[in-house]
């Protein structure tokens, strides 16, 4: 997830013009909700429904100024006014040395 494109991605919201992956060069974006994860000591946070633009082709994702600081602010306050929407289990794996495993 980078922040980049702004002016673009602004124009594309006001008037609906396609903007050009700035990675690729390939994809046009499209804008879709996306999920990040951050690490709050031992305690895996995830954040959903970011808006953001994504690129189809290579999946790089975009996200407006605005949005960056919106997560900016949330990590500062350490997660903590927002409350948790949910929770999920995720699996926790040991490493294996591939050099073990053959
Ligand atoms: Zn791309």
């Amino acid at each position: 997830m980078k922040v980049s494109i702004q002016e673009a991605m602004e124009a594309a919201t006001v008037n609906g013009a396609h903007v050009l992956c700035d990675r690729c060069e390939t994809g046009l974006l499209i804008e879709k909700a996306i999920r990040t994860a951050f690490w709050r000591g031992e305690d895996l946070i995830i954040i959903r429904n970011i808006p953001a633009m994504v690129c189809p082709f290579c999946g790089e994702e975009y996200v407006a100024d605005r949005t960056a600081n919106g997560l900016d602010r949330m990590r500062a306050a350490g997660f903590a006014s927002t409350g948790s929407a949910d929770r999920m289990v995720v699996p926790v794996l040991n490493y294996i040395d591939p050099g073990l495993s053959e």
